[in-house]
């Protein structure tokens, strides 16, 4: 068993699953091999969840990836220091550690050798990057320097906390040409109130400055988001507070969930929890409204030609391939597997809740 359960429970599991040999926490992944090995040699149940405190396992977090793929994940750092009051994150993935530079550019390049176009770098908050590396990098310094690796076309990066979202990383989308125009900026909540009783080190009026700065910087950016529904404490005036932030943003896709208490976390303390039904009812409120949105976010897209990175065929259909906009929406069209890893042009023809439909106007390779 691996993952924050693993890292949370220990060796508690082993007592508890009779059939479970090994107990992998979060830093501990690059050990996997040697941990089967010992397995296997002494017969015994294995727990390993110390914590990587130097980050010397950082790098191995990272076996080479399968390499006929279009696109590529590549872990920057890991860990978070924010100790949001409803998430478990920094106890079971610990304090923010950040790759250095040069390794995360050697992996790009290699990547890019390999035929990979696009690249999304990964972090539980990016925008810490470069916290205690002693290099005088920050984030927006990497996505310049991964801005030039030749053979990447597209860079994407997630996730990012409000509060570190800075004015010289909002101003990477305009002077950086291979970085798509795609944010997914949790806000959690629209309520000053709650957004205190979270923890979270911003109020409304900041976040939306932010998207407001984005917006003028970037006028095509697709903005996407997570969401809480029905944290303690949380009154219908709250949750108003939280459907008039959507109304103001306009998102383009929203990851809604309702409150559920993580065990260790100060706010699965807080005394005054809402009752499920009323949880059930704010959130289906909420996706109905965010449904009609992206819908019509979609609906603007009608009739323009946007670049399409082409990742396969569609499941669809086999006449189809299927890829996505430089603002992450998924367009399928006719094509054939020649296509794939080719930027096209193509005309979108009809938006659907999820996905664009749409025809090439030109392959630009
Ligand atoms: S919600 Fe995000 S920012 Fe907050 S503690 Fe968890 S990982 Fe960190």
């Amino acid at each position: 068993m691996a993952g924050c359960v693993a890292q949370q429970e220990g060796d508690q599991l082993l007592d508890r699953i009779p059939y479970l040999d090994l107990v992998i926490g979060t830093h501990a992944i690059p050990m996997l091999p040697q941990l089967l090995q010992k397995i296997e040699v002494s017969g015994e149940k294995v727990c390993e969840t110390s914590f990587d405190q130097d980050g010397k396992y950082l790098k191995s977090v990272l076996p080479e990836k399968s390499l006929e793929k279009v696109k590529s994940y590549v872990t920057v750092m890991q860990g978070c220091d924010h100790f949001c009051s409803f998430c478990i994150v920094p106890y079971v993935r610990g304090r923010e550690r950040s790759r250095p530079s040069l390794e995360i550019i050697e992996e790009v390049g290699h990547l890019a050798e390999k035929g990979v176009k696009e690249v999304c770098l990964l972090g539980q908050n990016v925008n810490g990057y470069g916290k205690g590396l002693g290099e005088g990098i920050n984030f927006s310094g990497l996505l310049e320097r991964v801005n030039k690796i030749e053979g990447i076309e597209r860079i994407r990066f997630t996730t990012s906390h409000p509060k570190d979202l800075s004015e010289e990383l909002i101003q990477c989308f305009s002077k950086l040409e291979k970085l798509c125009e795609h944010i997914h900026l949790p806000f959690q909540s629209g309520s000053d109130r709650i957004l205190k009783a979270m923890h979270r080190g911003y109020i409304k009026g900041s976040y939306l400055e932010k998207i407001d700065r984005l917006k003028k910087v970037c006028p095509t950016i697709a903005i996407t988001a997570d969401v809480i529904v029905g944290f303690p404490g949380e009154e219908e005036e709250d949750f108003r507070e939280t459907l008039d932030l959507m109304e103001k943003v306009q998102f383009d896709d929203l990851f809604s969930f309702n409150y559920s208490p993580r065990k260790g976390t100060r706010a699965a303390r807080f005394e005054d929890k809402i009752e499920g039904k009323v949880k059930q009812e704010r959130l289906s409120v909420l996706q109905a409204i965010q449904r009609e949105v992206t819908l019509q976010r979609n609906q603007a897209l009608e009739g323009r030609e946007e670049e399409i990175l082409v990742e396969g065929l569609s499941k669809q259909s086999p006449q189809d391939v299927t890829g996505r906009t430089r603002s992450n929406k998924i367009v399928n069209f006719e094509g054939d597997l020649g296509l794939v890893g080719k930027l096209v042009s193509v005309r979108i023809t009809k938006a659907c809740p999820h996905s664009l439909r749409g025809q090439v106007v030109e392959n630009h390779e």
